[in-house]
């Protein structure tokens, strides 16, 4: 029985979202920027969803900015952040962990090689954590914006997001956090995070592709990177996608409701997978913090193994897993995230990442486990062990 277990790289779409979309996509098919009726019932439909999110995140509907995807998210808080940080106060420098999605740290690199900025990368333990100490010593004055990824998509490691953001705020800087991995398994009430903006994405929560969130705090300092008509509060112009924004409204509002029964659920089989490959699999070891980890992530690197050859082996016995982010497949360079925990790159090539979802049964992990390791098996015999 083939089984997806990569529900880090995206989750399908929910059944009850794709319902309240249809409409959307078919008869109620105005521009909510239009004064007539068509256009009214868009825009209400719009904003109902701006609501809803609000609603999820316990923020005011005017500080939920939609947009197309969690790469925008990141991109519009990252360069808004710091243009406008230039802008204001004269500040340039960016304070980046080395372990972001590469929607963060490209962006980061771009604005240091193309526009100037001063970037430094936080410090981080082996476990791809930031040390609220090792922040309060490299915050400046002149720092304009602090980006520090919340439950890693990698490693899943988790990060103390709201000491983290105690800091920035003590000292005035605006604090982001990527929390694409976050919304089906960890808290996201932004009060409780104290972060100035968060960035979420729809299709990580069963909803769809192509639409995303970005929090942005009241009073927080953004400046427009895709500028045009008024829409967004001039944030981020262009026709709303009205579908998509509906689409992750709901998904947003049952992955809430459901999350403490999903996160229980997935921490079952997330350490049912960690504590069998630990056991069945010789040289594998764990990535990341074993307990302060993304609920649905196991994560590891196996000693002597190529990983995109692994992640091969096991697509041809049916099961979908990644050696890391879903960008790096096909990829022979390896993971940043790893090489930034102070990990050999030899070791960080065997990469594998084994991440469950709702649809993720214990059948489907025994079979996945039998499977893992006839593929091991397979790699070290004694033909390959020969050399
Ligand atoms: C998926 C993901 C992104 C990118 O989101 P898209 O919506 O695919 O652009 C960014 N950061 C993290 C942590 C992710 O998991």
């Amino acid at each position: 029985m083939p089984a997806y277990l990569d529900y880090a790289a995206t989750t399908p779409l929910d059944e009850r979202v794709l319902e309240r979309m249809l409409p959307y996509l078919e008869q109620d098919f105005g521009n909510p920027s239009s004064i007539h009726a068509w256009g009214q019932r868009a825009d209400w439909a719009v904003e109902e969803a701006r609501e809803r999110v609000a609603d999820g995140l316990g923020c005011r509907p005017e500080e939920v900015i939609f947009t197309s995807g969690g790469s925008e998210s990141d991109n519009l808080a990252l360069r808004g952040a710091a243009f406008a940080a230039r802008e204001n106060r004269g500040a340039n420098h960016l304070l980046i962990s080395p372990v972001e999605h590469d929607a963060v740290s490209q962006t980061a690199i771009d604005l240091a090689a193309r526009h100037a900025f001063e970037l430094e990368w936080l410090p981080v333990d082996n476990l791809g954590r930031v040390d609220p100490d090792d922040l309060r010593k490299t915050i400046r004055s002149d720092t304009a914006l602090i980006s520090v990824i919340y439950g890693n998509n990698e490693i899943g490691t988790v990060n103390p997001i709201p000491e983290l953001a105690a800091i920035a705020r003590e000292r005035g800087v605006t604090f982001h956090s990527d929390a694409l991995q976050a919304p089906c398994q960890l808290p996201t009430r932004v009060g409780d995070l104290g972060v100035d903006l968060l960035s979420i994405g729809a299709h990580k929560f069963y909803g769809p592709k192509g639409v995303g969130v970005l929090f942005v705090r009241n009073g927080s300092q953004l400046l427009p990177i895709q500028t045009g008509g008024p829409q967004e509060r001039g944030l981020r112009a262009g026709t709303h996608n009205v579908p998509l924004i509906v689409g992750l409204s709901v998904a947003h509002e049952i992955a809430l409701a459901r999350q403490e029964t999903d996160a229980s659920r997935f921490r079952m089989l997330r350490d049912l997978i960690i504590d069998e490959v630990l056991k069945r699999v010789p040289g594998a070891r764990l990535t990341g913090h074993r307990v302060d980890r993304l609920p649905n992530n196991a994560s590891f690197v196996i000693q002597g193994i190529d990983g995109n050859s692994l992640l091969a082996a096991l697509d041809l016995a049916g099961f979908a897993c990644s050696s890391g982010s879903a960008c790096k497949t096909g990829d022979p360079e390896p993971s940043k995230v790893l090489l930034a925990l102070g990990m050999e790159t030899e070791l960080a090539l065997g990469s594998l990442r084994v991440t469950v979802g709702r649809q993720t049964t214990e059948a489907e992990v025994g079979e996945f486990l039998e499977a893992l390791q006839e593929a091991v098996v397979g790699f070290r015999s004694p033909v390959a062990d020969a050399s």
